[in-house]
This record gives structure tokens, C-alpha cells and sequence, in this order.
């Protein structure tokens, strides 16, 4: 079917439909005299694969696709703990590819009820992510740009307040532990239903020098517990050596910003996402893009420090882009970038400079 009448065609409102679309944008149409059916295409060496799906197939029928198309997934067996600028990748992409991360919670997945003593952990099992993965041809100076399409939590995720964890952790005497039941759309704490709005805490590339503790938030993403990492927003990431090497994982099925106590609700996921080589793009430290907003993620020792990190950046991608003089675009952000604290427990702080899209002449690609 030609183009013009896939884009003619009337879009079904199915979720499943909806997620099948966003996972397979190339593949995917809608033939409007086979309503409630969606057909599918796919090359995949030198043969064609086509297959037509029932609305009702959801999850499914996702999973059926997602195997049929070879997605690569990165199994929770290719975990670290620190992001280094020696780390080999486990797989290597090239741009453009949908790659499943399947991540493990914050805790190694060591609390599974709430008797579990903080004592009997591993703490050398604690905050893993995924990866990495290289994208081929990537090179320092380039920037990745990873689309955030989908997150699927596990049923259930794991809180908990610590002595000396978060920023009132001098008044717990006690550790205790929570199992949160996490719903399709909420998340059960106590007798609250919260509205579950999965984020990526850890997500990065491998830095410049050195290694970085997957808890430790830096210029190349890491730890940094923002809540708009999440699906429908992009990242771009710095790529300071070769391939760029992405990983992630420590999913919040919720989290507050700020993070106060330490913990979101601290869950197993699959990530699901589209990653892209920017050649070119150099920046120092990770942008989150929404439909709405551009925001520079940085983290520091205190919160002035961060804040004045990620307002730099912001104003220097008014002047380089937008071609603005420093003391307009210093005036433009105190009247429109809103400074947003993303957390206050980790190592070090971060802090974001949110800057709607209505002031880029070009928006930011998602
Ligand atoms: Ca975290
Ligand atoms: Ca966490």
C-alpha cells in the first residue's frame, strides 16, 4: 500500500494498536475496509514478513512482533555497577535500532517481601543497570539520542527508609521495607492509589575518564533520578568514547522530585527504546526533550552548583542556537526556564532547567 493512503487511512484507537505503531512506526498500517485489524510488514533478511493482528491481540501480540522483527534484548544477565571509559559493550546497534533493556530494581531485586532485613543484602548487588550497548559508528563529539517508547514494570516494586538515607535520614531509627503492588495504572502505598508514572532513574553513557558508580549522577547521565525520563521523552546523551555505550535501569513505577526519602517505588522493568547517532551534536552534559520542554540535567555538590550548571547550558544553546546575546538570553530563562530540583539523596545533587519549546525557533527533535 503506497504512503499516501497508509496516512489516509483511519488510525484505530486500540491501545495495543497504539503501542504496536509507536514500537514499529516503518511497519505498521491500518486498513480501513478490515476494521479492527492491523497489518504488518517487516524486511528482514531479504525475506518478507507479513502479518495481520487482532485488536484484542495486545500485549501479545507485541511480544509476537517484537521476536518476528529480531528487537534485540539486553537480558538482565548483562548487568553493571559502574559506568567506566574502558567498559566493553555487550551488543553493538546501528543507528535507528529498537533495542528492549530488561533491568533489574535498584536493590538487585533482593527484596521480595517485607521481612527482608536490610543486614542479608548484597550491597555489591545494588543499583545495576543494563548494558551496554554501542551504537555503531559513534564517536566523541556526537551525541546519542534515545527515544524512551515504552516501560513495562514488573507487578510489583519495593520502598524503603533507612537510617542516614535521603534528606531526613538522621530521624530513622529503624530500617523498614514496603512491597508497593504496582497496577496498570496506579500503585498501591498504604491506603493511597497513586498514579503510576514509570522513569528511568539510571541512564548514561560511558564518561570521559575513570569509572562512575551506577549511583552517582554526572556529565554522562548516570543516577540522575529525574522523573521526565520517562516513555514519550527522548534523551540525548554525550558520547565520550567510541560506540557511546548506553545503559540503564533503577525504574521508579513513582517517584516525587526530590526522591526524599531515597527511594521511589524501586522496580524491575523492560525499556524499551529507539536509539540514533547525532554526529556532531556535541554537548557535556544530558538534555531531556518532551513535547513541551527542552531541560539540561547537571549534577553537583550543592544545588547552586548544579543549578548553575544546567542554566549554562541552557543559555549557551540560546546564544550558539538561537543566535541571542548572553544578556538576552540570561534575562529570556529568569522569565521563562523554570529550575526544577530531580533529586536530593544521591551523591551528588541534580537539578534541571526546563525551557518550554516555544522559545526554539527549531524545536528540539524528540
Ligand atoms: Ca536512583
Ligand atoms: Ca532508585
Amino acid at each position: 500500500m503506497a504512503g499516501e493512503q497508509r496516512e489516509s487511512c483511519k488510525q484505530p484507537t486500540h491501545s495495543a494498536f497504539g503501542k504496536i505503531s509507536t514500537l514499529f512506526p516503518k511497519h505498521t498500517h491500518f486498513d480501513p475496509s478490515e476494521q479492527g485489524m492491523l497489518h504488518f510488514e517487516h524486511e528482514y533478511n531479504h525475506y518478507t514478513i507479513t502479518a495481520r493482528l487482532a485488536a484484542t491481540s495486545g500485549a501479545l501480540g507485541c511480544e509476537f512482533l517484537r521476536r518476528m522483527c529480531a528487537v534485540l534484548k539486553i537480558s538482565q544477565d548483562h548487568v553493571i555497577y559502574a559506568f567506566s571509559a574502558a567498559m566493553a559493550a555487550v551488543a553493538t546497534v546501528e543507528s535507528g535500532s529498537t533495542v528492549v533493556f530488561e533491568t533489574v530494581d535498584a536493590l538487585g531485586g533482593q527484596v521480595t517481601h517485607e521481612g527482608t532485613t536490610l543486614d542479608s543484602l548484597d550491597f555489591s548487588r545494588v543499583n545495576p543497570a543494563t548494558g551496554p550497548v554501542a551504537i555503531a559508528g559513534a564517536q566523541p563529539g556526537d551525541a546519542l539520542l534515545v527515544e524512551i517508547l515504552d516501560i513495562v514494570t514488573a507487578d510489583h516494586g519495593v520502598m524503603l527508609a533507612v537510617p542516614n538515607l535521603g534528606i531526613l535520614g538522621d530521624r530513622v531509627s529503624t530500617p523498614s521495607t514496603k512491597v508497593v503492588a504496582i497496577g496498570g495504572q496506579t500503585v498501591t502505598f498504604n491506603q493511597w492509589s497513586l498514579p503510576k508514572q514509570p522513569m528511568i532513574g539510571v541512564i548514561g553513557t560511558a564518561p570521559q575518564t575513570g569509572s562512575v558508580p551506577c549511583g552517582t549522577p554526572s556529565d554522562h547521565g548516570g543516577n540522575m533520578d529525574t522523573k521526565d525520563i520517562r516513555a514519550g521523552a527522548s534523551i540525548y546523551l554525550p558520547v565520550f568514547q567510541p560506540g557511546g555505550l548506553l545503559a540503564m535501569g533503577d525504574v521508579h513505577a513513582a517517584m516525587a522530585d526530590g526522591e526524599v526519602c531515597g527511594a521511589g517505588v524501586e522496580c524491575s522493568a523492560d525499556i524499551t527504546v529507539r536509539v540514533h547517532r547525532v554526529p556532531g551534536f556535541a554537548i557535556q552534559r544530558p538534555l531531556i526533550v518532551t513535547q513541551e520542554a527542552m531541560m539540561a540535567v547537571a549534577s553537583a555538590e550543592t544545588i547552586e552548583a548544579a543549578a548553575k550548571m544546567a542554566l549554562e547550558q541552557i543559555v549557551q544553546f540560546l546564544v550558539d542556537k538561537e543566535h541571542l546575546s548572553f544578556n538576552d538570553a540570561y534575562m529570556l530563562c529568569s522569565l521563562v526556564v523554570d529550575m526544577r530540583i530531580s533529586q536530593l539523596v544521591d551523591p551528588l545533587l541534580t537539578v534541571r532547567a526546563v525551557l518550554p519549546q516555544t522559545y526554539l525557533t527549531a524545536p528540539l527533535h524528540l
